[in-house]
């Protein structure tokens, strides 16, 4: 009998080690912190082997395969003990994805990978039998148990691809690239770029990747590399001839010379980066031959993602928008990008070496007011200080709002999106936006 260790009880470790349990494995749960009562339970139940607030080597140290949480670096002493003795440590992705003969669409990037695998999904769904997972509700290996779809839509992380090794997804999508999580690259951007490009590394012509074409990065990785999928690039600047761009207001995806034409007024989803999602899950939707009047309404009716550019309520003609979840720089550009009217700003956080450069234009353009909510918000105050007339500190939600109340008139917008993490105020991304629009429907 193989044995399986499971380095991390969450979601994706817990799912393995019933997939594993099922497939005739001996398995074993290790978690070096507190397992939640709901896991806990499911491995009792199932009766698998657990531990934890430790990683016993003696028990650790004889596997056969290891699959390791994602959020686990390679540099912990466990890890490294288990890469000296050549033991393959793999992500759940790469056990799932050997233990399925699904059709898989991985979707990965620096933003955009959740909004993008969201509405991949609800677009295939209309036709096909599709599950989703990756970071996204049931664990992929859990659904590979119970379930086992025709087709799966996989949000997929940088981590995980670091732990895939003979991954081959049907169509991959890139839908960007930043620099972000560097500590876990040796503050070398090209190892990031290099493990988002791990996505193709089995794929053959037969298979595709879908790519942003304005994004330079991305592009010249592709220039510098040999990629085998067919490539089905997508653009809101260049004319594309296999694959998406704009013409006009219109979205034109074209492959093997069958063409879909779609208005962008007609998409549900706001903002040029949505644009950019859409012709993304419309390209996947059209190579798995889905009907052009079913994309064309699944984009009308796709009403978007909790903390993402979610409109909250409007108040005294005032659009409050919650977009907690953008975490970077890259993704308040989008969303300053998106509002038209003159827009009270709520920014700050954990600060990741922000550069606020990119975002000057927007702020002199159509930003009314500040307001800084983090513990430090040094770096916000020197970039922007000088540029906006009324720069405020908070470091409370609820009063941050109810100065953006305060300063808004009729036509304005009040904007979250602060550009920073969120755990030196709140306990997640999530936490912020509900406390963000419990204090807006309290005003
Ligand atoms: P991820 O899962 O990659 O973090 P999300 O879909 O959760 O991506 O979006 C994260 C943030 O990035 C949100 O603020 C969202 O509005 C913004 N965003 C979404 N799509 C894109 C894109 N294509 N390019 C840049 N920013 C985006």
């Amino acid at each position: 009998m193989k044995r399986l260790v499971v380095l991390g009880a969450g979601e994706s470790g817990v799912g393995t080690a019933l997939l594993g349990k099922a497939k005739g494995y001996e398995v074993f749960v290790s978690d070096k912190g507190k397992i939640k009562e709901k896991y806990k339970a499911v491995l009792i139940h199932n009766e698998i082997d657990w531990e934890e607030e430790q990683h016993t080597e003696a028990k650790v140290l004889n596997a056969d395969v290891v699959m390791k949480s994602p959020g686990i670096p390679d540099k912990v002493a466990i890890i490294q003990a288990l890469l000296n003795k050549e033991i393959s440590v793999i992500s759940e992705i790469e056990f799932g994805s050997q233990l399925t003969k699904a059709t898989i669409v991985a979707i990965t990037g620096s933003n955009g990978k959740t909004t993008t695998a969201m509405l991949t999904h609800h677009l295939l769904k209309q036709e096909l039998e599709v599950g989703l997972a990756g970071n996204i509700g049931d664990s992929f290996a859990k659904q590979v148990l119970e379930h086992d779809f025709d087709n799966y839509v996989l949000e997929i992380s940088s981590f995980q691809l670091d732990g895939c090794f003979s991954f081959k997804p049907k169509i991959a999508v890139i839908t960007n690239i930043v620099p972000d999580h560097l500590d876990r690259y040796d503050y070398k951007f090209e190892n990031y770029i290099a493990s988002k490009f791990r996505i193709t590394k089995n794929q053959t012509k037969e298979d595709y990747l879908i790519y942003d074409a304005d994004d330079e990065v991305i592009l010249e990785y592709i220039k510098n590399n040999t990629i085998q999928a067919t490539l089905v690039p997508f653009s809101l600047t260049k004319t594309i001839e296999n694959g998406a761009y704009l013409d006009n207001d219109n979205i034109i995806i074209t492959i093997d010379n069958n063409q879909i034409i779609m208005p962008t007024e007609n998409i549900a989803l706001k903002g040029k980066h949505n644009v950019k999602n859409a012709m993304a899950a419309s390209t996947v939707s059209h190579l798995l031959n889905i009907r052009k009047q079913t994309i064309r309404e699944s984009l009308e009716n796709f009403q978007g993602v909790e903390h993402r550019l979610e409109n909250v309520l409007k108040i005294n003609k005032v659009q409050y928008i919650n977009d907690s979840k953008a975490t970077n720089v890259n993704a308040t550009y989008f969303a300053l990008d998106s509002v038209s009217s003159p827009t009270v700003w709520i920014v700050g956080g954990v600060d990741k070496g922000n550069s606020y450069n990119e975002l000057f234009s927007f702020v002199n353009e159509k930003v009314k007011a500040i307001i800084c909510l983090g513990v430090d918000n040094e770096k916000l105050l020197a970039s922007f200080g000088e540029m906006v007339d009324v720069v405020v500190e908070t470091q409370s939600m609820s009063e941050a709002v109810k100065i953006a109340y305060k300063l808004t008139e009729a036509g304005d917008t009040v904007l979250l999106s602060p550009a920073c993490a969120s755990f030196d105020l709140f306990e997640n991304y999530e936490d912020r936006g509900r406390q963000f629009k419990e204090a807006v429907r309290n005003l």
